[in-house]
């Protein structure tokens, strides 16, 4: 299985962690392990937690700062779920990717093979863009493209994305209030966006 958890869920717009949600979010997935699952996450949240907590109030003004707001707040990120999760006894290791190392078929090989063993040492992955050296030339994206590549990687039985919008609408429901919901696509056509 894998969780992909969007910034929105993991921090309020302060960018401060949403400590509630992180630790029931937490909580689930431990047990999803307990049962016999193997789950994957990939998570987001690394620039807004870096700006949080550098408690600077102006948005980032320029691709130098968000990275650097990414390398504060990817350490807080692991830091929170290594805490929460040890309490529940799941190991954690952070993987950091850019669109790169999943275009060479070495780098790609040596990601398989590391996940491999992770999950075969019942290790708890947590995947996230390398933001501090991607470009846009080398950006993957979100991190929705980035879950799916893993998912496709790993032979995932199972792809959750979780945000703070309820699913595949044609456009973007916060912004227009007659996005129409896209409940199910069986094939992918361009008419559908
Ligand atoms: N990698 C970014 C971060 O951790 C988020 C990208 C995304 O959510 O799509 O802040």
């Amino acid at each position: 299985i894998i969780i992909k958890i969007g910034t929105s869920t993991l921090t309020y717009a302060s960018g401060c962690i949403n400590i509630r949600r992180i630790e029931n979010l937490c909580k689930v997935i431990s047990d999803l392990k307990n049962a016999g699952n193997e789950v994957i996450m990939v998570s987001s949240g690394a620039i807004a937690m870096g700006h949080g907590k550098l408690n600077i109030k102006e948005p980032p003004q320029n691709v130098a700062e968000k990275q650097a707001f990414a390398a504060v707040g990817q350490c807080e990120l692991m830091y929170a779920y290594d805490k929460i999760f040890s309490a529940y006894n799941i190991t954690v290791a952070q993987i950091l990717l850019t669109a790169d190392d999943l275009r060479n078929s070495e780098r790609h090989e040596k990601f398989d093979n590391t996940m491999a063993q992770l999950l075969k040492w019942n290790v708890l992955p947590v995947i996230n863009e390398n933001d501090t050296v991607s470009t846009t030339e080398i950006k993957i994206g979100d991190n929705d493209t980035l879950a799916a590549i893993v998912a496709e990687s790993v032979g995932a039985d199972l792809l959750v994305l979780m945000s703070d919008i309820d699913g595949l609408f044609d456009s973007d429901p916060h912004q227009n209030p007659n996005a129409k919901f896209i409940e199910r696509i069986d094939e992918w056509s361009d008419e559908l966006m």
